[in-house]
């Protein structure tokens, strides 16, 4: 049975990850994006169970206490986590899994899942990150000053990543992302096992 593969992405918020993810999910087959448990307040236009799986802070201990997360941390001031169970059902048919999570969590996510792949998204410069957090017009200034300030921390973890991509042309970011999981999926350890009778056709 060939499992499919974790993908770890993260990038400083505002930078593009989840429209890159949302609009890779479109063109890619057997891909799927975890949707995180969160302790943070919804925007507006976000769906419970598609967007994120919104629950209370006293929910979120719970399912720490039952052991429920592959990997769970607070980002600015919030808890966000992995429901351990959905990815590893999704990797077992095959399916490739898309985590977009921030650094504290690819750093568990590695350490539990060492043949994960892990992408880290800039953006082409901190003056263009602030003004699309400002144009998805979804935050407040305080709540962008916040993640501004993070920014540079979750940024310094680049080198732990496998790839780096610029976010600035978004459709070049788009197929470069596409590269990827296309070249990952070309590897020979996994196109061995997918071609095994056409190997051995091949070599009798
Ligand atoms: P956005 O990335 O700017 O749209 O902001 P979000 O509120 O969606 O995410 C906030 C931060 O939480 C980001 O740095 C994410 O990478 C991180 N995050 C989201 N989901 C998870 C998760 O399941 N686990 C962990 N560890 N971090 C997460
Ligand atoms: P993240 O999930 O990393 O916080 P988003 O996907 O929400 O980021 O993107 C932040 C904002 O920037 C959104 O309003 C989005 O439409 C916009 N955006 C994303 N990529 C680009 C790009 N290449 N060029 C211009 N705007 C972009
Ligand atoms: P936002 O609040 O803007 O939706 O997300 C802020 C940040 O939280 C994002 O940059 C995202 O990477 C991170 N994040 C979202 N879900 C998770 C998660 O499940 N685990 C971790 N560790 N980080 C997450």
């Amino acid at each position: 049975m060939i499992t499919g593969k974790l993908y770890i992405v993260s990038a400083p918020s505002g930078a593009g990850k989840t429209s890159l993810v949302k609009q890779l999910r479109n063109e890619v087959d057997k891909l799927v994006v975890s949707v995180s448990h969160t302790t943070r307040g919804m925007r507006s236009g976000e769906v419970h169970g598609s967007d994120y799986f919104f629950v209370s802070v006293d929910e979120f201990k719970t399912m720490i206490e039952n052991q429920a997360f592959l990997e769970h941390a607070q980002v600015f001031d919030n808890f966000y986590g992995t429901a351990q169970k959905t990815v590893e059902d999704n990797l077992a048919q095959g399916l490739d899994v898309i985590l977009e999570i921030d650094w504290q969590g690819a750093q568990q996510v590695r350490k539990m899942l060492p043949d994960s792949i892990s992408i880290f998204i800039l953006p082409p410069s901190i003056d263009i990150l602030k003004q699309r957090l400002k144009n998805r017009g979804q935050d407040n200034d305080e709540v962008i000053a916040r993640r501004m300030r993070d920014a540079v921390t979750e940024m310094s973890h680049y080198p732990e990543f496998d790839y780096l991509v610029v976010n600035d042309d978004f459709n070049l970011a788009l197929s470069q992302l596409k590269s990827i999981i296309i070249a990952n999926r070309l590897l020979q350890s996994t196109q061995q096992q997918l071609l095994t009778p056409l190997l051995q056709d091949l070599l009798n």
